[in-house]
């Protein structure tokens, strides 16, 4: 069995929301296809521990906010790696209401389906919904929609344990080389985000050539928010 055989398969990535009793929550989602044309429907399969796989089942819809190629971790993070049990992810997020009542992000995304369930397969962990697109809107036609490998290869994100997509990070670390450094790289327990002393984390203005001890006890990491002390040697 070759693990990276597995990055082979292609995907989009995509926030899935949906609505309850007035309260809204979204997750990023990277099995979304289209099974039919004639009538348009959707497959989209999510796991059974996300708070938005409740939603879907109550309310019976959801959106498929589409994101742009142009995101940074910290964007992921919000939508992919909290729960929607801990925080409300729409407070501080610019969106709009679908016509079936599910919430539409309008930061960061070129367009989105508004879609009705039709029909669930039980998959075990993973719930897969097959939905009709009732509505299809795009706001941007210039920006390119963000694909799984932009985001592993370009933005150097990782799936998180609810994806379909997961696979365990001792597995990772295995197939990944590590660059030669005389400080260790740290692994997110929460996220699977990997510190590169060499890297550092320039965007949240922490220098190449900083070892992780040497980072502020303020630190956070970008892509789930967690402390240091969250952290363990790779
Ligand atoms: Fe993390």
């Amino acid at each position: 069995m070759n693990i990276e055989t597995y990055f082979k398969l292609s995907y989009g990535l995509y926030i899935v929301s949906s609505h309850y009793d007035g309260k809204f929550n979204g997750h990023i989602n990277n099995t979304v296809f289209q099974v039919t044309a004639e009538p348009a429907k959707l497959a989209v399969c999510s796991n059974k521990n996300n708070l938005t796989t409740d939603y879907i089942l109550k309310s019976k819809c959801l959106t498929i906010s589409i994101i742009q190629e142009e995101v940074d971790l910290e964007y992921i993070g919000h939508f992919g790696f909290k729960s929607g049990r801990d925080f409300n992810k729409f407070e501080k997020i610019n969106y709009k209401l679908s016509d079936l009542g599910c919430p539409v992000v309008l930061d960061k995304t070129i367009g989105y389906f508004d879609c009705e369930l039709e029909s669930t397969f039980d998959l075990g962990t993973h719930i897969l919904f097959i939905v009709s697109i009732k509505d299809a809107q795009l706001f941007d036609n210039e920006k390119s929609p963000l694909t799984y490998s932009y985001y592993r290869n370009v933005i150097k994100g990782v799936s998180p344990k609810n994806a379909p997509t997961y696979i365990d990070k001792d597995k990772l670390s295995k197939l990944e080389e590590k660059p030669k450094s005389k400080h260790p790289q740290y692994v997110c327990n929460v996220c699977g985000y990997v510190y590169n002393p060499e890297e550092g984390d320039e965007e949240n203005g922490i220098p190449p050539g900083t070892p992780f001890e040497d980072l502020p006890e303020d630190w956070v990491c970008p892509v789930c928010g967690v402390d240091k002390d969250n952290f363990s040697i790779l």
